[in-house]
């Protein structure tokens, strides 16, 4: 046993202490601890048990193996797309060069994915990509990648015990252990990290001078949602207050088809392969309302006819794509203005069939989770009658502001990789993207950290942690004791229906302010919670301890999402209902003050390298970016078109934080993005690397330069499996 500072406490020593064991932590921990660096993981769950293992369409990566001409470029292009070129751009491209890369490594680990008919890797459809790009196995993808990790690490365990005879020597696994507080030095580095395990209650407290923070997302503050029971926002919120900065908090993903019916199970996933797979979206009339919402920028990549849309599933490069398969925000905002029409389900969604669309056997082949999921859950059999879909928030874009390459934060010592961190999907995630995401930034943030541990001439000393660690004993035990303090249950339930109702898929100012009124009395309200009993499994405790994360999570949400006069990917405002090139270049920061309140500045977006900027269409980038940022001769064009531009916009006037105006952020020159041609959409155009964005970042660490991407191989076609399941049966 190791040294306790107090009998309660148990203290450990790490050199990296990854904070997360889903797909990001388990990626990083293994980058760690593969540089000779002594790791630890702590997670909230069971060791393989984290919200990743729900993961069921598919991780996306050109493989090019379902068409060859599927290439990192185009995988960068969707995604900026789907970000409504929101993006870090640098990111993106990582993600888009290395997710092929990530894929192989994890198959070589072990990882059995589906198969093409010739023994590759099979590759499924989904919404925002171009090709068919998300590699599965069936649809539980993220099974089997958690699978793969937690194999890869008991394998890293077994080469230490035949070495030093421990098999935790260099990796060791904290399971059902939650960090409540990072713990931070005289100079603001970090120091370590303090927590409790669930099971027996007592305390702990790791020295380590590197965290990752993989700690997943936020959806438990909202009403209906289709995460699991960790996604508290305890790392948006350990960040915060360590003094990170967060960006795109503003941008929450609400995924158009969660179930609605009933009400028990409302917001359970109902996966994206099932339109992948050809089933398709219904209101009360009958009708394929998808048709009558393509906007205008992707008019030209989706079919216009029933006829046209059917066609692509046998013959893609023949027909242009179903607009089913619109980005995630396209397709909740067209199923709300349904609802809202008065022409949704009985039930408050809409229809989603594939039972018209195929024969029963090939649906309980292809969807055998969702037919299970539907006949135990609502009785639907989805063989023979339509389902009931409505959104369901699903994802968090924003988070932790790093560093593209080594996914360090402005806090030094402190990492961020996986759906905690900020930037990589802009406004909009494309399903797919968040799997090899974690795979790409959690193998650079276990990297990036054990770099910055080679750096270190000397670590924090001892005191800080042990009086960090009393502190936080005494609060946590605090809660304990207040027999007569407000509920926690009833605090959460208040708190998810103020984010549902006033926060959630269409915003309006008049009501986000009174979100933020409500949120300030349950700050308030939340230092009284009280839950009594004892420390051995208290989930009344468990929950009084994560309350006040999702309360700062929700009120940077609000305070970004109020902020942000515009309607862009995962926000969309009815009182500022346009896309606004001037708020493109804008992100919003969140960062905690001094009196503990959430604080908002604004940050410049990098600009899109000149090369694979010319990926896109003229008229897209005259969609999207401001006259300065337009290259001369689309500007020209533009100009020339009966009405001018269309970059101006009626809403291209962000209200200023601070004083500080879009154009006016500092060092942000306008039109510094210029490529110089139009259309041109390939590999060899972008060639095989892209100048740096000049944001001055550091260098990655040896071994993280961008990997060559892959540019495809034979022409095959993808087939699909899919899935869903239960929260339970999943987390
Ligand atoms: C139903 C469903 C299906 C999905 N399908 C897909 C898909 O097909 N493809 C795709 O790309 N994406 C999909 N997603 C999204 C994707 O699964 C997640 O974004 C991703 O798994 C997040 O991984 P992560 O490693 O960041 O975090 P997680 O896998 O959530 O891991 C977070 C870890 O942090 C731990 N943790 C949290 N707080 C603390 C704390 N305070 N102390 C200690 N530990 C803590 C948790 O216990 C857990 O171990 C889906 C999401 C859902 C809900």
């Amino acid at each position: 046993m190791p040294p306790t500072t107090e009998p309660d406490i148990t203290r450990y020593s790490y050199d990296v202490v990854v904070i997360g064991a889903g797909g990001a932590g388990l990626r990083a921990a293994i980058a760690a601890r593969e540089q000779g660096k002594r790791t630890a993981v702590i997670s909230k769950s069971l060791f393989g048990k984290a919200h990743t293992v729900m993961a069921e369409g598919g991780a996306a990566a050109a493989l090019g193996n379902a068409n060859a001409d599927d290439t990192w470029t185009v995988h960068f292009r969707d995604t900026i797309r789907g970000g409504k070129f929101l993006n870090d751009p640098r990111m993106a491209e990582l993600h888009a060069r290395e997710a092929p890369e990530r894929i192989l490594e994890l198959e070589y680990w072990g990882a059995l994915f589906d198969r093409t008919p010739d023994g590759r890797i099979s590759q499924r459809n989904f919404g925002g990509h171009e090709y068919p790009r998300l590699a599965h196995v069936g649809d539980r993808t993220g099974l089997e990648m958690i699978r793969t990790l937690q194999q890869r690490i008991v394998a890293l365990q077994q080469a230490d015990a035949a070495e030093t005879g421990d098999p935790d020597a260099m990796l060791r696994v904290f399971a059902e252990t939650a960090v409540t507080e990072l713990v931070t030095d005289a100079s603001g580095a970090v120091a370590g990290a303090f927590g409790y395990r669930r099971a027996d209650g007592g305390f702990v407290l790791f020295e380590a001078p590197a965290v990752v923070l993989a700690t997943g997302g936020i959806g438990k503050a909202f009403r209906t949602t289709s995460n699991s029971w960790e996604y508290t926002g305890d790392g948006h919120a350990l960040a915060l207050r360590a003094g990170a900065g967060l960006i795109n908090m503003e941008f929450v993903q609400f995924h158009p088809t969660g179930m609605v019916w009933p009400p028990s199970v409302k917001g359970i996933l109902v996966t994206e392969s099932v339109r992948g797979d050809g089933g398709v979206l219904r209101n009360s009339e009958g009708r394929r309302f998808m048709f009558d919402y393509v906007p205008d920028v992707f008019r030209a990549q989706y079919a216009e006819s029933e006829e046209e849309a059917d066609g692509w599933y046998t013959d893609p490069s023949g027909h242009r794509r179903p607009p089913e398969l619109l980005p995630r925000d396209e397709v909740a905002r067209a199923i709300n203005s349904e609802v809202k029409a008065g022409r949704g389900s009985p039930h408050g969604g809409v229809f989603l069939d594939v039972s018209t669309r195929m024969p029963a056997e090939e649906i309980r082949r292809r969807l055998p989770s969702m037919h299970h999921q539907f006949k135990e859950l609502a009785d639907v059999d989805i063989t023979a009658e339509p389902m009931e879909v409505g959104p369901t928030c699903h994802y968090v874009m924003g988070g932790v502001r790093v560093d593209a390459d080594t996914a360090a934060s402005d806090v030094p010592g402190l990492f961020a990789a996986g759906e905690v961190a900020g930037g990589m999907h802009g406004s909009n995630r494309l399903g797919g993207n968040s799997l090899s995401d974690l795979l790409v930034f959690g193998r650079r943030a276990g990297l990036g950290a054990a770099a910055y541990v080679d750096g270190l001439d000397a670590r924090a000393p001892g005191e800080v942690l042990d009086e960090a660690a009393s502190r936080a004993v005494s609060a946590a035990l605090a809660l304990l004791k207040q027999g007569d303090g407000e509920n926690p249950y009833t605090l959460h339930g208040e708190l998810q229906d103020t984010m549902n109702d006033l926060v959630g898929i269409i915003r309006r100012e008049g009501e986000m302010e009174r979100a933020l009124s409500r949120l300030d009395e349950m700050v308030q309200r939340a230092r009284l919670l009280s839950a009594p009993g004892e420390r051995v499994y208290n989930p009344g405790w468990h929950l009084a301890l994560a309350l006040p994360n999702m309360l700062l999570v929700s009120r940077a949400i609000t305070r970004a999402a109020l902020e942000r006069t515009e309607s862009r990917g995962g926000h969309t405002r009815d009182d500022h209902p346009d896309m606004s090139p001037e708020w493109r270049r804008v992100n919003l920061e969140v960062r905690v003050g001094r009196d503990g309140d959430v604080e908002l500045s604004r940050r410049p977006v990098a600009d899109i390298p000149a090369g694979l900027l010319s990926g896109f269409g003229n008229d897209e980038l005259a969609k999207y970016l401001t006259k300065e940022e337009l290259p001369q001769e689309v500007a020209a064009e533009a100009a020339r078109e009966p009405g001018g531009t269309a970059p101006a916009s009626a809403d291209a006037e962000p209200g200023a934080v601070g004083g500080e105006g879009p154009g006016e952020v500092p060092g942000e020159g306008p039109g510094t993005a210029a490529a110089s041609t139009g259309t041109v959409d390939t590999a060899e155009e972008a060639g095989g690397t892209s100048e740096r964005v000049a944001s001055g970042r550091p260098g990655g660490p040896d071994g993280v330069e961008g990997a060559d991407g892959t540019d495809g191989a034979d022409d095959r076609n993808g087939t699909g499996d899919t899935d869903g399941s239960t929260e339970e049966d999943r987390s």
